[in-house]
């Protein structure tokens, strides 16, 4: 699987858009009708229930948060990058 976006902004922009074109699809795993999409409030929330892929916007504070799936955690160095740090929520 290749990834395509960078960081947790892009990685809600892809999911926004693979949740339309793609019919529920993961921009994770890449399969279909597995992500759903739920709004807290200010913040819209995608989340792929194969490979536990979530991210979220809050659009009070305009900051997003990814987490890749466990299997791609594993495998992936997404994680070992300081920006997915930054990018967590405040509390
Ligand atoms: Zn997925």
């Amino acid at each position: 699987m290749k990834h395509t976006a960078q960081s947790p902004i892009e990685w809600f922009a892809e999911a926004a858009r693979w949740y339309v074109e793609a019919h529920q699809g993961c921009p994770c795993c890449g399969h279909q009708h597995c992500v759903f999409r739920s709004e807290w409030g200010p913040r819209i929330e995608y989340y792929c229930s194969l490979c536990d892929f979530s991210t979220c916007h809050d659009r009070q504070t305009g900051r997003c948060y990814a987490a890749l799936g466990e299997e791609n955690a594993r495998s992936g160095d997404l994680f070992a990058d300081p920006y997915l740090v930054d990018a967590m929520p405040a509390r």
